[in-house]
């Protein structure tokens, strides 16, 4: 302990269930691996399920990946000018907003006998990456002519960083835009993909996915919720992955700090209620191994606060003994956090 279980099985049902759901209408699924550090058996049971492709955002765990040999095509979320070389040789699709990441990307293609494969991503809103809507067709003029670079398709991406949601209208305008492209530049799209696990309630709701054919899934396939409203989606299992911590100290304590208060630990000022003496435990987990805000604990005790290595919470009426584990549920966040700490053994059941 600390421990984090993982059952690949589940993780293998939820990216099945949403790629028969999503199948349904055309629209095929990139797995995506970014929260979970690229971990290849979480990838090679979402491959299990039908996804398509991995997709994650480091090329470090592409790489990761690709030396476990996991047998997917991989598609880099966030290219980065600096890469260019290891992302032509690494990667097999790369998401693009910029003109001088995208002549780089081709002048390695051109020195490694490639033809590398892009996405171009739009702007819709969320204001994180994007090609301006009415930029577009300037910026695909300009990159027409490198000829060690195809482009396959656009994508966008929105609920990321604004919030903005993947309604039935953006959906549509990045439809017309694949139309649109396509006829100016008599070139052939396979790839529209309209988003990620946020596009659920709009593919329940919408009539037509028109142009729609992919979406890049990571947060349903691992936890088993939308992103919007972060509801479990029907037949999915939200609870793939326990976090498991160990108790170090149990004893009946005042809830009130005693003595004159400065700074905690991270430079602010703590408040606390109180509720007199009461039963509390340290756990041996704390901001170094996971974000604590997003932990909940699988029965009724509560986080009282934690520092860089110990979490304090009530233990109300269990009676918590130094020694024994409690459990956590973790949210996006936490997860994320949590599979990047070297502390935190990783451990697979079934
Ligand atoms: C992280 C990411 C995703 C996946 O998001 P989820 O909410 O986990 O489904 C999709 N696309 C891009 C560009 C991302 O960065």
């Amino acid at each position: 302990m600390p421990r984090i279980e993982i059952a690949l099985s589940t993780i293998q049902h939820n990216a099945r269930v949403l790629c028969e759901l999503y199948g349904k209408q055309g629209i095929s699924l990139m797995g995506v691996s970014k929260a979970v550090l690229g971990e290849p058996l979480i990838a090679e049971a979402m491959i299990r399920g039908g996804v398509k492709f991995i997709a994650d955002s480091r090329l470090e765990n592409i790489q990761r990946m690709k030396k476990a040999r996991t047998p997917a095509q991989f598609v880099l979320l966030r290219t980065a000018l600096s890469q260019a070389e290891s992302v032509v040789k690494d990667v097999d699709i790369s998401l693009n907003t910029e003109i001088e990441t995208l002549n780089k990307l081709n002048y390695y293609a051109s020195l490694h006998n490639k033809i590398h494969q892009i996405i171009l991503m739009v702007e819709m809103g969320d204001l994180r990456e994007g090609i301006p809507v009415d930029e577009i067709f300037l910026f695909i003029k300009k990159i027409l002519c490198l000829a060690h670079l195809k482009i396959i398709g656009l994508g966008c991406n929105l609920a990321c960083y604004g919030g903005i949601k993947p309604d039935e209208q953006k959906m549509q305008q990045l439809s017309a835009l694949t139309n649109a492209i396509e006829q100016k530049f008599d070139l052939n799209l396979s790839i529209t993909s309209g988003g990620n696990s946020a596009n659920y309630e709009w593919y329940k709701s919408t009539k037509q996915v028109g142009r729609i054919n992919n979406l890049r899934i990571g947060e349903s396939i691992l936890l088993g919720r939308e992103t919007v409203n972060r509801q479990a989606i029907p037949q999915l299992d939200t609870n793939a992955f326990k976090l498991i911590a160990e108790v170090i100290e149990s004893k009946v304590k005042p809830s009130l700090p005693f003595g004159e208060i400065g700074q905690d630990a991270f430079g602010n000022i703590p408040r606390f209620k109180d509720r007199g003496m009461h039963q509390r435990a340290i756990i041996a987990l704390g901001k170094q191994d996971a974000l604590i805000s997003g932990l909940s604990p699988d029965r009724d005790l509560e986080i009282l606060g934690s520092s860089s290595d110990h979490m304090v919470i009530d233990s109300k009426n269990f009676d918590l003994k130094v020694g024994v584990g409690v459990n956590f549920n973790l949210d996006y966040g936490s997860l994320l956090t949590a599979m990047t700490s070297p502390f935190i053994k990783k451990q697979f059941i079934n």
